[in-house]
């Protein structure tokens, strides 16, 4: 391709490629495009002030970059390489940065993307793109504030919605339907659980829990609707445990919330989950009450038994949720404890049981779950299966991830075969 890439300043209104949104898999797309072809004009039209903010938050500030496990870590990884960035893996498979900075991430895609010639069209809100026709190769013009251009190929690269204050704010899913994509509908995923036991009218109320972490496992049953007991077990991972003013938190938390779908069309609610959490996976609380019993100090408290294994509030909360189903354990002396006490008291440490009320919101969540329909984007080329030339790639798409790096990474993978296919036929 022999076109120069448009400048800013440009009253150019035809490029190659046009890629909607300037985050993780616009500029994967952007960099690959012009490093395999320096002809090929490239277009980012990002409506922040400056592209890449999402990727300044990820990890804490960290940028957990990829992950050893992740689909198509090699590619990856030459990918970083190659544009000179510096990574780390750690033992857990998580990749970082090697200067652990988010920003340096964001600064580096963007500083190549310029450096090779991409044009990056600032402060612009995409607000349509459609099908066109005109001289040489046009099928598409895209509207933004500011003017129009038409190209031959568009990357609907504008996320989903999840962190809103980053620029995500579901546009693409309008944008993705008027192009004729359908849509499953969005949900926040990988984000905190509001539980009825946090409600003040609930005894005991958990609040008292708020800012304690502790080493669990959550498991995760659901309950068909109209249905009894705890139902199906569909989930369960070992973690840190967060408990929070509202609710459950942490990164096994917000793993769980990926399987918390439900179709209320055939009359299924969140309240059909129920969420255990084992407050002592590494032992057996009911072996070691009973070898205290045997072995008992005088004056030794079965309250005080459970806080040497337990933080003194979630010790305390154990004791509470008891008596609250009537087992008066708290004071007891542990020599006092029976057989049954040992077994309420031990079901309460190794499954705590908690009923999710509400996912925390779309402000909250690192990942949509939903989007455009995988089954009309092909995975090789994240190329559209409706409109030639329309590629869709990152969060856009109906694929999530648990967390640890397989977000990004398949926004880096999906923004990389999108350029592959463009070059190929553009060739
Ligand atoms: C707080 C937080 C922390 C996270 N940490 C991690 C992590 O450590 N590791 C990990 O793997 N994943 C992490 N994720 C998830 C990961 O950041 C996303 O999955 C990934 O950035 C999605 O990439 P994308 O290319 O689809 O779009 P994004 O990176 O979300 O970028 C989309 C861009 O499109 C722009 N845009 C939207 N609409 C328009 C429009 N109409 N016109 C113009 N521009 C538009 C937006 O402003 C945005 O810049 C995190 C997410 C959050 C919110």
């Amino acid at each position: 391709m022999k076109k120069e890439p448009l400048k800013i300043q440009d009253n150019c209104r035809y490029t190659d490629v046009v890629i909607v949104g300037g985050g993780a898999s616009a500029l994967a797309a952007a960099v690959e495009l012009r490093m395999s072809d320096p002809g090929i004009g490239v277009v980012i039209i990002e409506k922040n002030p400056a592209p890449a903010r999402k990727i300044r938050a990820t990890g804490s500030g960290r940028c957990n970059i990829t992950n050893t496990a992740a689909e198509g870590y090699i590619d990856i990884m030459k990918f970083f390489t190659r544009i000179g960035l510096v990574t780390r893996a750690y033992g857990n498979g998580l990749v970082y940065p090697y200067s652990e900075s988010a920003a340096d991430v964001a600064d580096l895609l963007t500083a190549r993307a310029q450096e090779l010639g991409a044009c990056i069209i600032t402060d612009a809100e995409v607000t349509h793109v459609r099908p066109a026709s005109g001289p040489g190769n046009v099928r598409f013009e895209t509207e933004y504030a500011g003017g129009r251009i038409r190209s031959e190929f568009v990357i609907l690269a504008c996320g989903g919605k999840a962190g809103p204050m980053f620029g995500t704010t579901g546009d693409g899913y309008r944008m993705a339907r008027e192009l004729g994509h359908s849509i499953v509908t969005p949900v926040p995923v990988l984000t905190p659980v509001e539980c009825t036991e946090w409600d003040p009218h609930h005894r005991p109320c958990a609040v008292s829990l708020a800012g304690t972490r502790t080493r669990g496992v959550v498991t995760l049953c659901k309950c068909p609707a109209g249905g009894s007991g705890h139902g199906t077990e569909i989930f369960e991972e070992a973690g840190e445990i967060q408990f929070t003013r509202f609710g459950l938190s942490g990164i096994c938390v917000f793993n769980m919330t990926r399987h918390m779908r439900y179709d209320r069309s055939i009359g299924e609610s969140l309240s059909d989950f129920t969420v255990t959490a084992d407050l002592y996976p590494d032992g057996d609380i009911k072996s070691f009450l009973r070898e205290r019993r045997e072995n008992a100090f005088p004056g030794e408290k079965a309250a005080g038994v459970l806080r040497t294994v337990l933080k003194d509030n979630i010790a305390e909360y154990v004791m509470r949720t008891v008596s609250a189903a009537g087992i008066q354990a708290a004071d007891k002396l542990v020599s006092d404890l029976t057989d049954g006490d040992i077994e309420t008291v031990g079901n309460a440490v190794h499954c705590m049981v908690f009923h999710p009320e509400k996912l925390r919101g779309w402000k909250e969540a690192q990942a949509s779950s939903g989007g455009v329909s995988m089954e009309e984007i092909d995975p090789e080329t994240s190329g559209s299966r409706i409109l030639d030339g329309l590629y869709i790639t990152g969060e856009l798409a109906d694929r999530d991830f648990r967390c640890g790096g397989f977000n990004l990474s398949n926004a880096w993978i999906t923004g990389l075969a999108a350029a592959h296919s463009i070059l190929q036929k553009a060739e």
